[in-house]
């Protein structure tokens, strides 16, 4: 199975290729790289350079062109951005070269704020390799890094020149990284509705054995609903905002736990905090709920998420960048199958999740 999805930028467009043995598999030739591009630096973690050590010295010409991170979000910092761009100055890169991120969320997000700032701009391509990043984060051009004061505060929109995408990748995927991915996966299908809604609760057997013609399929429906969304707002002025779904609550659950819990277990919580929330406020009816409900109850509870009062959810939410004023912002299921923004106080938030 091949797919390709171009999408379109304020600056041009690429390619996002899906296919599985694309990397993994000796007998594919490596992608087509961008032609005008001279000489190309791989950035990825220790785990997956002892994981994939043949893919990436197949991705350059010398080794010395393989930088490796510690793998973990403590990576995404100023500092360790200064190192890496010394690196690179170190090894004669120019303006006509360029980056390939091997890796997750976090070596997508690095790479490519590096590529974005190094010498005014660089040209980069992103090859993700958790199910996150191949669903999330390969469509939106968004790069950073974490400052103390918080997680990507510091960063660009800098879309790469193409995605490539191994779905046999996941195989050596952790199980908490994959069904934090599935979370991300749940959310495009609460977003998209009916037919992406029902084709995954048909094929779910095959997603729980990671079959790669149905992950490749999976990933390519995740990515179209993604796009279409973003190009039609590239800078997250309104409608991307869509996207958040589950996100206010989820967010929320990551501070109360320290970020000890994955991205994506939060998201799982948060979720059904927010479908109970749309119910609640007679957003959705009671059907609609338990059917919306039970695809979030698909992906098996991995990490042990601690039970929270109502009121420190609430603080906690007060804190999301998505606010405006003292409203507590969320984008919730709505009948007709929208998504709508709704605004609330963390009082009348208590007041209509104490309803029975
Ligand atoms: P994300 O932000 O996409 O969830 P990270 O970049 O934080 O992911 O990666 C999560 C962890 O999974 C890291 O420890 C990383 O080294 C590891 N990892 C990423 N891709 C793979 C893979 N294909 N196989 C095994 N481990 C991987
Ligand atoms: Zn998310």
């Amino acid at each position: 199975m091949l797919e390709t999805l171009e999408v379109k930028t304020q600056t041009g467009s690429y390619p996002i290729i899906i296919q599985e043995g694309l990397l993994v598999n000796d007998n594919s030739p490596v992608p087509q790289k961008p032609a005008n591009v001279g000489r190309w630096v791989v950035i990825t973690d220790e785990n997956l350079a002892n994981l994939y050590p043949e893919v990436i010295e197949n991705l350059v010409t010398s080794k010395k062109d393989i930088i490796i991170l510690p793998p973990g979000e403590e990576t995404k910092t100023l500092g360790q951005v200064e190192e890496v761009l010394e690196i690179l100055a170190d090894l004669k890169l120019n303006r006509w070269d360029g980056l390939m991120a091997f890796g997750g969320g976090v070596v997508g997000d690095f790479t490519g704020f590096c590529a974005s700032i190094y010498m005014r701009g660089i040209a980069w391509i992103q090859i993700p390799t958790t199910l996150l990043a191949q669903v999330d984060s390969s469509v939106g051009g968004k790069t950073g890094v974490n400052l103390k004061s918080g997680k990507n505060l510091a960063g660009t929109f800098y879309p790469p020149q193409a995605v490539w995408i191994d779905p046999l990748l996941l195989n050596t995927l952790p199980d908490r990284e994959f069904w934090g991915g599935c979370s991300e996966v749940v959310k495009y299908a609460l977003i998209q509705g009916d037919g992406f809604h029902r084709w995954l609760v048909e094929h779910w057997e095959a997603v729980v054995a990671k079959e790669p013609e149905t992950i490749g399929q999976l990933i390519g429906k995740c990515i179209a609903c993604k796009r279409d969304i973003v190009v039609k707002d590239e800078k997250e002025a309104g409608l991307r905002k869509i996207l958040n779904l589950g996100h206010t609550a989820g967010h929320a659950i990551e501070k109360l736990t320290d970020y000890r819990v994955t991205h994506g277990a939060a998201l799982r919580q948060g979720m059904l905090f927010e479908l109970e929330l749309a119910f609640k406020m007679e957003l959705i009816d009671e059907s609609q709920y338990r059917q919306l409900a039970n695809l979030v109850h698909m992906i098996p509870v991995i990490e042990e998420i601690p039970g929270f009062s109502l009121e420190d959810m609430v603080l906690a939410m007060a804190l999301d960048k998505k606010n405006r004023k003292n409203n507590i912002s969320f984008l919730l299921p709505h009948q007709s199958g929208s998504i709508e923004e709704v605004g609330l106080t963390g009082e009348e938030l208590l007041r209509i999740m104490k309803k029975c």
